[in-house]
């Protein structure tokens, strides 16, 4: 993210102002339980009416194995958007790069002479982190919609210092946070060049939730492509 070239406090300060609460422990698990048991049971009601199914029509000699098979994968993809839409998938960057080795990738762009202006909204943007990140520990995410990163209320990312905006994370921030543009991106910036900022970044919901799913995402994965793995 742009704000990726500022200065950052130092690495021990990286959880300021990110504490987990005991309420935020117990909306997390409560979650997590809720999402479970309901999965469960509609997992195991599926498969008995499937496999009943099945059986029938395969005893009876109405369809073949290989034809069941082929449209189960299709029934799959419907389902699998579905399940993506109703919010009860885990969001995962599957196809980030190492963080680490993005070299010329990384966007550089003059931030502390426009934060003024841009209020460092990059920071509300909303995106999955990787495996990566995950298995880092540092970088924190939405307990109730893994692996989303996590907001403070006021729509910045936890690690967004509060006072003055500096990523408290800078070393271990996301790939997707190095690599994002905002001066391509027309949500934030009518017109980067002539510092011309879109007036919707006041608005109270900005990212809208329908950018948060589609737009925003996607602009930092064109921006942000796989390393090739030499070994
Ligand atoms: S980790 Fe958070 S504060 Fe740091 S650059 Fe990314 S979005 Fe901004």
């Amino acid at each position: 993210m742009s704000l990726s070239t500022l200065p950052s406090k130092p690495e021990n300060d990286s959880r300021n102002g990110a504490h987990l609460s005991d309420a935020d422990l117990f909306d997390a698990f409560y979650s997590a339980y809720r999402r479970s048991g309901a999965s469960t049971h509609k997992l195991f009601e599926a498969a008995a009416s499937s496999y009943a199914v099945a059986e029938l029509l395969i005893a009876r000699g109405i369809i073949g194995l290989e034809e069941l098979d082929e449209r189960r994968r299709m029934v799959e993809e419907r389902l699998m958007q579905s399940f993506e839409q109703a919010g009860l998938t885990i969001e995962l960057e599957h196809s980030a790069p190492d963080k680490y080795k993005l070299g010329d990738r990384v966007v550089e762009i003059d931030c502390q002479s426009r934060l003024e202006i841009c209020k460092a909204v990059c920071c509300k943007l909303v995106f999955p982190l990787s495996r990566q990140d995950i298995e880092e520990r540092v970088v924190q995410w939405e307990l109730t919609r893994p692996y989303v990163i996590r907001k403070h209320t006021n729509g910045y990312c936890v690690h967004s210092d509060n006072e003055n905006h500096l990523c408290t994370i800078y070393t271990q921030r996301p790939a997707v946070c190095r690599g994002y543009d905002c001066r391509r991106d027309t949500r934030i910036w009518k017109d980067f060049d002539n510092c011309i900022i879109n007036p919707d970044i006041e608005l109270p919901d900005w990212p809208s939730p329908q950018s948060e799913k589609g737009d925003s995402m996607k602009l930092v994965k064109e921006k942000v492509e796989p390393v090739e793995d030499t070994g």
